[in-house]
């Protein structure tokens, strides 16, 4: 019996999904179908060392051709899928060719939020405004990327903030502008973002919060010159000269073929803890999912490589006939200038932050505490901590903010000697 089982998309999930498929013993054809050219790779260093550097795509492949080839795995890049027939059970690729599967996985990952100014469309064609998703969003910007050249950023999130300390180490005068209060505010507390806006000043960064960017001067070949912002609540705009512009201003799913195949969307493909889809058909992982997360206690939708990769194993465990409950912990990494940022759990909601160590010396952790439970943490250059508090958190143990905070109690007393998980 033929049992063919096609993947859309070909990012990150999806590349990890097809080698689990295999190892999990599935026997038919594998599919992966992908918009861009390039096998599954992974897009973590486009913000961060391949910006600086010459790096090739062949550095950022998950698993080389031949290990695809080995395992029987078959990619179609540069092809778009269309449109799900769910009736006829294939997918309408935009060469015009029907593929038809018996199961089918939906990995499709995000694209960039654009800027939305009055001459965004204009802007969107400028040779020098770039938005970094993909490995061809690198080529072209890397060369415009140049020691003495002015670069504004918009957009005070993670992406926006490693292009700048990359910007930094190249050489390159950074302005950073971010409309929110603080930078990094979707996704830490106060006392996080100020560590880092002292960092990026610190550095050289011209970084100024509360501006939004309003649009752009253009010269006569169609490049932006400048930027135009507004502080809140100021009446007058003001221009940010610039060499080129990056824009980091966060990403959103890419659901709309699931949900005109009639599957469940709520900003994000809905699936169920063992990744099915609203057609048990029908799996779903990564960036473009949100699912329901027990450690978490509500539905998410990450946007992280862990999320991407754990998830897409619990799918093609589904699709084996092993299902089990995907309850991984979220956790998330951002290298700027030499210090690592790592981040486990979702702090939103808390009502008690802790520091342990001491922003001053570029070294401590934040613990938030919700009802006297640890639920999540940010280790800034503390990676054993960071082992520990992924453990922690998994967890959701009670903890006192003074032994949080007390560098000589051992935190390793924390974790549950079964590390049953608290739903
Ligand atoms: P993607 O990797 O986006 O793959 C989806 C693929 O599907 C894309 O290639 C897309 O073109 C394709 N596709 C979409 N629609 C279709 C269609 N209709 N037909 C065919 N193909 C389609 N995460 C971290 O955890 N740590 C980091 O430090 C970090 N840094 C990052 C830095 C950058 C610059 C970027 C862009 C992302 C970063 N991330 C980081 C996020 C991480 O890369 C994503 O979470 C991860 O790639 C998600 O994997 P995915 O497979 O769900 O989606």
């Amino acid at each position: 019996m033929s049992d063919t089982i096609a993947i859309v998309g070909a990012g990150h999930a999806a590349g990890e999904l097809a080698s689990a498929l295999r190892q999990g013993g599935h026997e038919g054809r594998i599919v992966m179908v992908g918009e861009e050219r390039w096998l599954p790779y992974q897009r973590p260093p486009l913000s961060k060392g391949y910006l600086s550097s010459a790096g090739e795509i062949d550095g950022l492949y998950l698993r080389p051709q031949a290990t695809f080839d080995g395992a029987r795995i078959e990619f179609i890049g540069a092809t778009r899928v269309v449109s799900i027939d769910r009736a006829g059970k294939a997918l309408v690729l935009s060469d015009g060719m029907r593929l038809a599967y018996d199961r089918l996985a939906i990995a499709t990952g995000t694209r960039v939020r654009r800027l939305a100014t009055v001459d965004a469309a204009r802007a969107d064609v400028a040779p020098n405004v770039h938005y970094l998703r993909s490995f061809d969003d690198l080529v072209r910007l890397r060369p415009q990327f140049v020691a003495g050249r002015h670069v504004t950023i918009v957009g005070g999130g993670y992406i926006g903030l490693e292009v700048a300390s990359a910007a930094v180490k190249q050489a390159l005068s950074v302005t950073v502008l971010e409309a929110a209060a603080r930078v990094l505010a979707r996704v830490t507390a106060p006392e996080i973002s100020a560590f880092y806006e002292q960092l990026h000043r610190t550095a050289g960064v011209d970084l100024r919060t509360g501006v939004a960017v309003r649009g752009f001067e253009f010269d006569a070949d169609g490049r932006v010159t400048a930027v135009r912002c507004r502080p809140a609540g100021a009446a007058d705009d003001f221009l940010v000269a610039t060499d080129l512009v990056v824009v980091g201003i966060g990403v959103v799913p890419n659901s709309e073929l699931a949900a005109a195949a009639g599957l469940a969307v709520n900003d994000g493909i809905v699936v169920d803890e063992t990744t099915r889809t609203s057609d048990p058909d029908i799996v779903a992982a990564g960036d473009c999912t949100r699912h329901p997360n027990a450690i978490v206690g509500r539905d998410v939708r990450l946007e992280s490589v862990p999320n991407a990769v754990e998830q897409a194993r619990a799918a093609a465990a589904t699709l084996c006939g092993q299902a089990r409950p995907y309850r991984t912990v979220p956790w998330f990494w951002s290298d700027q200038y030499d210090l690592k940022l790592q981040m486990v759990g979702l702090s939103h909601g808390y009502d008690r932050l802790v520091l342990r160590g001491d922003p001053a010396l570029r070294s401590f952790t934040a613990f938030y505490l919700h009802d006297g439970l640890v639920v999540a943490a940010d280790c800034v250059g503390r990676p054993k901590e960071f082992m520990l508090s992924k453990r922690i958190v998994a967890a959701r143990v009670p903890a006192s903010p003074e032994s949080l905070a007390d560098e000589s109690f051992d935190l390793k007393s924390l974790v549950p000697a079964n590390e049953a998980i608290r739903s």
